[in-house]
C-alpha cells in the first residue's frame, strides 16, 4: 500500500474502498433479513492523517472513529467544521477522560465505574450529552468471572457480562452521560459468531432495562458480516477502507 497522500489518487482509492465496504454492509443486512440502511458505518481513521478524514467527509462519511490520545484530539480539532460525529472506539484511561470528552460525541468503551464517574465529571458544563456504550468483554473466560478487574491486563477490554447491567444503570444515571447501548470486540483468532451471539443477549437485557439504549456496536473489517447477522447496529471499519496500519494497532 502506498503512503496515504492528499491528491485525487488517494480520494479515488478511498472512494472505491468505501463503496466495497458499503456493499458488504448492504449484503449483510439483506442476508440477515434486516432493513437496508439499518446498520451505521463508523470509519475508524486511527493512525491515518486528517487529510484522509477530509476526503472521507467529502465522500459522504459522517461517523468517524479514533482510539488514541493525543492523535485523536488533534485530528478532531484539525477537522472542526466538518459535519462529523466523532467516536472514541478504543480503551480510555481514567486520567484521559477529560481529553476524550473534549472531542468525542460517542464513547464506545465504557467498561468500569471509575471511568463513568470521570467522564461524567469531564462533560460537566458542556452543552451536549456524551453518548456512551458499555463495552462488554466477549472473552469466553470473562463470562464466569465477575471479580475480574476490567480494563486491566492484556485482554481486549470490556466489562464481564455479569457486570454490565449495573454499569449500564450507572451510566444512565450519570449527569451529562447518555446510555446508548453496548459494544463488543470478538476475541482474536476465533470464530466471531459465538462472541457476537453473547453480545446480542447482553444487548437485549440492557435494552429491556433502558428502552433508549438500542445501539449494538460490533464488527470490524474482518468480521462485520457475522456482527450484522447478530444484530449489530453499528460497525467500526478501519483497514478495509483506509488500508493496513502498522502492526500493534
Ligand atoms: C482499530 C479498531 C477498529 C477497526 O479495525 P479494522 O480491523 O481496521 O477494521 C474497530 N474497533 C476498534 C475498537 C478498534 O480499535
Amino acid at each position: 500500500m502506498s503512503e496515504p497522500g492528499r491528491g485525487p489518487q488517494r480520494r479515488a482509492e478511498l472512494a472505491a474502498a468505501l463503496d466495497r465496504v458499503r456493499a458488504r454492509v448492504a449484503a449483510a443486512e439483506q442476508a440477515a433479513g434486516r432493513r437496508a440502511g439499518s446498520v451505521t458505518l463508523v470509519v475508524v481513521t486511527k493512525t491515518f492523517p486528517a487529510s484522509d478524514v477530509v476526503l472521507l467527509a467529502d465522500l459522504g462519511v459522517r461517523e468517524v472513529g479514533e482510539s488514541r490520545e493525543p492523535e485523536a484530539g488533534e485530528k478532531a480539532r484539525a477537522c472542526a467544521g466538518l459535519p462529523l460525529r466523532w467516536h472514541q472506539v478504543g480503551q480510555v484511561q481514567t486520567r484521559r477522560a477529560g481529553a476524550v470528552a473534549a472531542w468525542a460525541d460517542v464513547v464506545h468503551s465504557v467498561d468500569r465505574p471509575r471511568l463513568v464517574a470521570a467522564l461524567s465529571r469531564a462533560v460537566e458544563g458542556r452543552g451536549a450529552p456524551l453518548a456512551c456504550l458499555v463495552q462488554v468483554s466477549l472473552d469466553p473466560e470473562a463470562a464466569g468471572d465477575p471479580g475480574r478487574d476490567p480494563g486491566v491486563g492484556p485482554g481486549r477490554g470490556g466489562a464481564p457480562p455479569s457486570a454490565v447491567s449495573a454499569l449500564a444503570d450507572q451510566v444512565a444515571g450519570a449527569p451529562g452521560l447518555e446510555l446508548a447501548g453496548v459494544m463488543g470486540l470478538a476475541p482474536l483468532g476465533e470464530d466471531p459468531s459465538p462472541a457476537f451471539a453473547r453480545l446480542q443477549e447482553v444487548a437485549e437485557r440492557v435494552l429491556a432495562d433502558h428502552p433508549g439504549a438500542g445501539v449494538v456496536s460490533a464488527g470490524m473489517s474482518g468480521d462485520l458480516e457475522a456482527a450484522v447477522a447478530h444484530g449489530a447496529t453499528v460497525v467500526r471499519v478501519g483497514s478495509a477502507i483506509l488500508g493496513t496500519r502498522p502492526r500493534g494497532d
